[in-house]
């Protein structure tokens, strides 16, 4: 690290920021919020359930791709009752193409302790926040800053990144270490309590957008930055140095079969056991080659279905898909089938045409199979 400059302090602990830095990065980030930020619609919000469930969905998911849910899972769940009844197939249809899904589970078990203990609202205290299943640090202060006015930080990876650069910290992206010295920084520099355009929700919010907008990952905007002057990475020129990298996981590269199993008219789907990645979704029947991939196995290693004999299917299209740091690449093989298919275990099985099959809790997977089967 750098020597320390005026208005940071760094001793053993975390940066200290004083109070005339403190107040000149208010004064430079907040008006610009205001005029600049994205018209996102739980922005207009000011319910604390709406805003609730925003913040589980724009957690690991891009805005752009929340943007097509937000609404629609209010409209199915529009408070804390419904969604705490929600079954687990509506929920996840619900959910589905959001990925993560253990967080909607979360959301409903949250939604259940809420009814239970807070008379179905989401309680203003950032403890009694952070005790819900699924809101972790990052949540509770969301919701009690934007939808409270509390003088709550927050820290996700924009504001790390930002705060990396405005004080030139030195540890890698995703480190305990550089979560720390955030979390301490935005305790610091979180205005006090109040609602509006110079409170802690406008506030934690205006850092995150820096985040989200001119000051991403891979090409900083310095120029029309409104803390460029208060910026050491941007004094430094070090602004695509930091936050340094870490070390990445090396990319798995999976096959898969998938079975296209056609009964007049219907498709053969099963569902994923809970418990495991992806738990609780419909899939086509799929099986991973090369067995000894070990322990990032995703998939079966055999067909789950013993009563289906698959391997002289002809193959009618392959289809590549990410999952985490998994590289897929999916033969599929389709086949009139007549006969009957045993279930293995606790699965379940579901013959559907593939129009009902879309509005079922699908993973990502069947969905494009799902869509390269409709091109034909
Ligand atoms: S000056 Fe550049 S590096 Fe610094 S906060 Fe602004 S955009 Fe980010």
């Amino acid at each position: 690290m750098g020597a320390p400059r005026k208005g940071v302090a760094r001793g053993a602990g975390s940066p200290r920021v004083d109070a005339a830095t403190a107040s000149l990065l208010r004064g430079a980030l907040l008006p610009w919020f205001q005029e600049s930020a994205r018209d996102l619609p739980w922005r207009r919000s000011r319910d604390p359930y709406a805003i609730w469930i925003s913040e589980a969905m724009l957690q690991q998911t891009r805005v752009g791709a929340v943007l097509g849910y937000w609404q629609r899972f209010l409209d199915r769940f529009p408070d804390a009752r419904r969604l705490a009844e929600a079954g687990d197939d509506e929920l996840m249809a619900a959910w589905s193409g959001l990925g993560y899904y253990r967080r909607a589970r979360a959301l409903r078990d949250a939604a259940r302790v809420l009814v239970e203990h807070h008379g179905g609202l989401l309680p203003a205290d950032p403890a009694a926040l952070a005790a819900l299943p699924g809101v972790g640090p990052y949540t509770a202060g969301a919701i009690s800053s934007i939808a409270f006015g509390l003088s709550e930080p927050v820290v996700d990876g924009n504001v790390a990144r930002v705060f990396a650069r405005w004080f030139e910290l030195e540890a890698p992206v995703g480190s305990a270490e550089l979560a720390r010295r955030a979390w301490a920084l935005a305790a610091e520099l979180v205005p006090p309590a109040a609602v509006g355009a110079e409170g802690p929700g406008a506030w934690n919010q205006a850092l995150m957008e820096l985040g989200a907008t001119l000051c991403g990952p891979r090409a900083p905007e310095c120029g029309p930055c409104p803390v460029a002057a208060l910026c050491a990475a941007n004094r430094t020129g070090r602004q695509t140095e930091l936050p340094r990298p870490k070390a990445r996981a090396a990319p798995v590269e999976v096959e898969l079969e998938l079975a296209v199993a056609r009964r007049r008219g219907d498709l053969l789907f099963v569902r994923r056991p809970e418990g495991r990645s992806m738990g609780g979704l419909f899939e086509l029947p799929t099986r991973e080659l090369a067995p000894g991939a070990g322990p990032t196995r995703l998939f079966e290693a055999q067909w789950p279905l013993p009563g289906l004999a698959v391997d002289d299917w002809p193959s009618v299209g392959e289809l590549r898909h990410a999952i985490t740091h998994h590289r897929i690449r999916a033969r599929l093989l389709a086949a009139e089938f007549s006969g009957e298919v045993a279930v293995q275990g606790a699965r379940e099985l579901l013959w559907c045409t593939p129009s009902r099959a879309r509005e079922l809790p699908l993973s990502g997977l069947a969905k494009k199979a799902l869509t390269r089967l409709a091109r034909g």
